[in-house]
C-alpha cells in the first residue's frame, strides 16, 4: 500500500477500507508514514467526512496502537463501566459519579484528561489533593479499581498512543473540529480501557466544545453508533453547559465542591441532576438497574447514605491521598491568599452567562494552561458562582474570586462581570439534561 494513494482516495471522496486505515495508523506509530502524510489525511477527513464503518475502522486501529486493558482475570463481581464528558466549566461530575456508581456495585476505571482549551480537566483537579498519585502504573490502577471500586487517574502513555500523535498533529493543522476524528480520538481510549459499558456526556452551550444542540447531537450520535458497532455498549446524554455546572470553577475549589457534595454539606441542584442522570444510565447499561427510575434512586441512595463518600475516601487513600480529606478538606486543599467578592454591575437577575469567558477567567488566574508545559496554580478559581435566574446586586455578588494577588483578582472580576448578562426577570429554568441518544432502551 502507498500512503499517498490512500490519502488521494479520501481526498477525492472515496471510502477507505479498515486495512487502509490500519496501515496509515500503524505507520504513524512506527514511523513508516510521515506526520505530513497524516496531516494531509486529517484534512481530507475534515472535508470529506467518514462513513460509520470508516469511523469504526479508525477507532479500532487507534485502540490497537497500544495496550488494551483486560479486567476479566480479576474476577470482578460487577460490570466495568465509565463515563466520559466532552468537557466544560465547573464540570466536576466525575469526582462524585465514579464513587456513586461504584457504591452501587460497578467497577469504574476512569481515565481522565487535563484541561483542554477553556475547560477544566479532572486530572488537574485531582492533582490538588496532596499525595494523590494521579498517574499510577497499571498494576496499582487495577488494584485500586478492585479494592475501592473506582480509580480516577490520568491518561497513560501506553493506551492508544496513536491518538496522542494524531491529536498533536490535528492541534497544529486546524483539524480538531471534525466529528469523525473527535469520535475516534475519544473512543479509542475508552475501548483501550477494556470497558463493558460507557456513558457519554456531550455538553452543549456557551461553555462547551460543541456550542449548538445540532453539533452536540451529531457528535453524540456518532459516538453512540461507533462505540456500539465496535462492541462497547454506549449511551450518550446531551447536557447543558450554558452556565457553569458546579458553583465552583478551578481545581482545589472544585474538589472542595465535590467533597461538600459527597458529604451532603452542599449540593448544587443542576449538578445533582446531571450526576443522577448519568449514574442512572451507567447502572442501566451495566445491568444494575432495570429502568431509569430505579437507577436514579440507587444513585441518590448511595449519595445520601454516605456509601459514595466512603468509596471516594477509599479511592483517595488507596492512591496516596489523606484519609481525612472528607472530614477536614481545609487542612489539605491549597487555599489562595486573596479571596474577594465580585459585585454585580447592577441589581437584577442573571439572564445569561458566557460560560467560555468564565473558564478563560479561571485560566487567566493561573488555574489552567495557555501552553501545554505550563504549571497550574491549584488554589485559584471562582466559587459561589451565581447561576442563571439568581438575583444579584452589589451586595449579592456574582461569585468569589480566589487569586494569587489583588491584581489578578481584579482582572478576573472584570472578566466575570463582562461574562454575566443581568436582566429584570428570571428566564424559565430548564432541565440540564437535554437529550438521550443510544441503542440501549431506557424503557
Ligand atoms: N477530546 C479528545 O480526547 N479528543 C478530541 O479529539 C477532542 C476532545
Amino acid at each position: 500500500m502507498l500512503p499517498q494513494e490512500i490519502i488521494r482516495k479520501k481526498r477525492d471522496g472515496g471510502t477507505l477500507t479498515a486495512a487502509e486505515i490500519g496501515f496509515l495508523i500503524g505507520g504513524l506509530v512506527d514511523g513508516r508514514v510521515t506526520e505530513g502524510q497524516v496531516a494531509a489525511l486529517a484534512m481530507a477527513i475534515f472535508f470529506r467526512g467518514m462513513t460509520l464503518d470508516e469511523r469504526v475502522g479508525l477507532t479500532e486501529a487507534m485502540m490497537r496502537s497500544g495496550t488494551v486493558l483486560e479486567w476479566g482475570d480479576l474476577g470482578l463481581p460487577g460490570p466495568v463501566l465509565d463515563k466520559h464528558s466532552t468537557g466544560g466549566v465547573g464540570d466536576n461530575v466525575s469526582l462524585m459519579l465514579a464513587p456513586a456508581v461504584a457504591a452501587c456495585g460497578a467497577f469504574v476505571p476512569m481515565i481522565s484528561g487535563r484541561g483542554l482549551g477553556h475547560g477544566g480537566g479532572t486530572l488537574d483537579k485531582l492533582d490538588s489533593i496532596p499525595g494523590y498519585v494521579s498517574q499510577p502504573d497499571i498494576g496499582l490502577f487495577r488494584k485500586v479499581v478492585r479494592e475501592a471500586g473506582c480509580a480516577i487517574i490520568g491518561q497513560t502513555a501506553d493506551l492508544a498512543p496513536a491518538d496522542k500523535r494524531l491529536y498533536a498533529i490535528r492541534d497544529v493543522t486546524a483539524t480538531v473540529e471534525s466529528v469523525p476524528l473527535i469520535t475516534a480520538s475519544i473512543l479509542s481510549k475508552k475501548l483501550a480501557a477494556g470497558l463493558q459499558g460507557l456513558v457519554m456526556d456531550v455538553k452543549t452551550g456557551s461553555g462547551a466544545f460543541m456550542t449548538t444542540l445540532e453539533e452536540a447531537r451529531e457528535l453524540a450520535e456518532s459516538l453512540a453508533a461507533v462505540a456500539n458497532q465496535a462492541g462497547l455498549p454506549t449511551t450518550a446524554l446531551i447536557t447543558a453547559m450554558d452556565q457553569p455546572l458546579a458553583s465552583a470553577a478551578g481545581n482545589a475549589v472544585e474538589v472542595q465542591n465535590a467533597v461538600d457534595f459527597l458529604t451532603g454539606e452542599h449540593r448544587d441542584p443542576r449538578l445533582l441532576e446531571v450526576v443522577v442522570a448519568l449514574g442512572s444510565e451507567m447502572l442501566l447499561i451495566g445491568g444494575l438497574a432495570r429502568d431509569p427510575a430505579e437507577g436514579g434512586s440507587r444513585i441518590r441512595r448511595a449519595l445520601d447514605d454516605g456509601a459514595a463518600a466512603e468509596t471516594f475516601s477509599r479511592m483517595v487513600v488507596a492512591l496516596g491521598g489523606p484519609a481525612d480529606l472528607l472530614a477536614r478538606p481545609d487542612a489539605h486543599l491549597p487555599a489562595a491568599p486573596v479571596i474577594a467578592p465580585v459585585g454585580a454591575e447592577r441589581a437584577g437577575v442573571v439572564a445569561a452567562i458566557d460560560t467560555r469567558a468564565v473558564g478563560l477567567a479561571v485560566i487567566a488566574l493561573g488555574g489552567g494552561r495557555t501552553r501545554a508545559e505550563d504549571r497550574i496554580d491549584p488554589a485559584v478559581g471562582l466559587t459561589q458562582l451565581a447561576g442563571v435566574g439568581t438575583r444579584v446586586s452589589s451586595d449579592d455578588p456574582l461569585c468569589l474570586v480566589h487569586a494569587r494577588n489583588t491584581d489578578d483578582a481584579e482582572t478576573a472580576a472584570r472578566a466575570v462581570r463582562l461574562a454575566y448578562t443581568i436582566g429584570e426577570t428570571a428566564p424559565e429554568s430548564a432541565d440540564p439534561v437535554l437529550a438521550r441518544i443510544g441503542e440501549h432502551a431506557a424503557s
